[in-house]
């Protein structure tokens, strides 16, 4: 692996209830994952010349300004954006998916399966909601049921890679079906982006969102890419300065610009994208493949996990559990193993209840182990070790 992909921090130590330290072993990447060299380089070399973006006519700024567009740039190809697409950056996949949200032209349609994180539920007006799908085939067949009744546009908003199950949605065949029917597709990309290439112009997606601290760049930038018509004839996302061009004396007097910066109000948040895009250039030039192949190998040394797809679509590197008291087993995997995982609802409440994660978000749900780069099989050795001393072997 490249080095400019290595962990920064992989030799984090805890100390155990036992009084022993250990070296941390972090398997919660869903949530956020470790930074990687490309970004904290990238952010220790802007520290001495980062001025304000598009603001100032001296050398920080206009080095700046260069280094966000820059930044643009290279998030526009690891996106795979066409000619017509623009490349936003917000704070988080929330975000841009509230963004587009509020982008829609009037009377759009849009539609969401409950297997949905709560980012991709709560942003749309009055989604139409289809159940969470039994297998691939079931996800299809329901979208080209619901886009036959749309009239007018129509939007499948859509993860990549489910947070909770890792599962793979069948994109291309979604993809197939909205665009038949004249409809748009999103791609929740949160959870896809870190573990496989998310090109609009290879899948054929409309848009995609990812955020930035699931991206090795903790820095707190997001993206949303994708067609340029519906967000440039969208009221501006964050109405002040930059996304204006001129503003007269009359209230509503205002002439606002198109492209990113109708959306982009406020003093842009330079670290941020410039971290997210030097991860986004390190795996552009990464050898993906031997990363999904590392990959593959650690998720095959997991006991199965709970599926939607029922072991139909690939997955990247999450897998849940439907143990008792997963929150108990979490703390005790942090506390006696230096193990860090997740347990909950993971913020996608219809699906853990449909996936036997009932109760709530403090006593029900499922354990979520999940990892990316710099993860090796000592970790899944640990964790399987920590499982067997907890007893939980019996009852994944
Ligand atoms: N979508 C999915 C599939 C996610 O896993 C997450 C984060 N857990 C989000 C959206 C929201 O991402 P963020 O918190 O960075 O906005």
């Amino acid at each position: 692996m490249s080095d400019r992909l290595d962990v920064v921090g992989a030799d984090l130590t805890v100390t155990l209830t036992s009084g022993e330290q250990r070296r941390f072993t972090h398997l919660d990447y869903a949530a956020s994952a470790p930074c990687v060299r490309a970004a904290a380089d990238a952010v220790r070399d802007l520290l001495p010349h980062y001025g304000s973006v598009h603001r100032g006519a001296g050398l920080r700024s206009q080095r700046s300004t260069l280094e966000y567009e820059q930044a643009r740039d290279i998030v526009a190809e690891f996106a795979g954006a066409r000619d017509g697409d623009t490349v936003i950056f917000t704070r988080n996949t929330t975000d841009s998916l509230n963004l587009l949200a509020r982008a829609l032209p009037e009377g759009t349609t849009t539609i969401v399966f409950d297997g949905e994180h709560h980012a991709n539920l709560l942003p749309w007006p009055t989604p139409v909601r289809l159940p969470a799908p039994a297998d691939p085939e079931d996800a299809i067949q329901s979208a080209r049921s619901a886009f036959a009744s749309v009239r007018g546009p129509g939007l499948l908003a859509v993860t990549g890679a489910s947070n909770v199950t890792g599962e793979i949605w069948p994109l291309r065949e979604l993809i197939e079906v909205a665009h038949s029917y004249g409809g748009r597709v999103l791609i929740d990309a949160a959870q896809l982006a870190p573990h496989r290439p998310i090109s609009l112009s290879d899948t054929g997606a409309d848009y995609v969102a990812f955020s930035g601290h699931k991206l090795y760049a903790p820095f707190g930038a997001g993206v949303l890419a994708g067609r340029g018509d519906w967000l440039n004839a969208a009221e501006p996302y964050l109405r002040g300065g930059g996304a204006s061009t001129s503003v007269g004396d009359q209230a509503g007097d205002v002439v606002w610009a198109t492209g990113p910066a109708r959306h982009e109000g406020g003093t842009p948040n330079l670290i941020g994208a410039v971290a997210l895009a030097a991860v986004c250039d390190a795996l552009l030039h990464a050898d993906r493949a031997s990363l999904d192949e590392h990959e593959r190998s650690l998720l095959a040394a997991l006991p199965e996990g709970v599926t939607l797809f029922g072991g139909k679509q690939p997955r990247v590197g999450i897998v849940s559990y439907a143990v008792p008291d997963p929150a108990a087993v979490a703390d005790r995997l942090a506390r006696e193993h230096g193990i860090g995982v997740r347990a909950g609802m993971f913020c996608a409440h219809p699906l853990v209840r449909r996936l036997g994660g009932g109760g709530d978000c403090g006593t029900g749900g499922l354990l979520r182990v999940s990892f990316g780069l710099g993860s090796t099989h000592d970790d899944i050795d640990r964790l399987l070790r920590a499982f067997d001393e907890l007893g939980v072997r019996g009852i994944l």
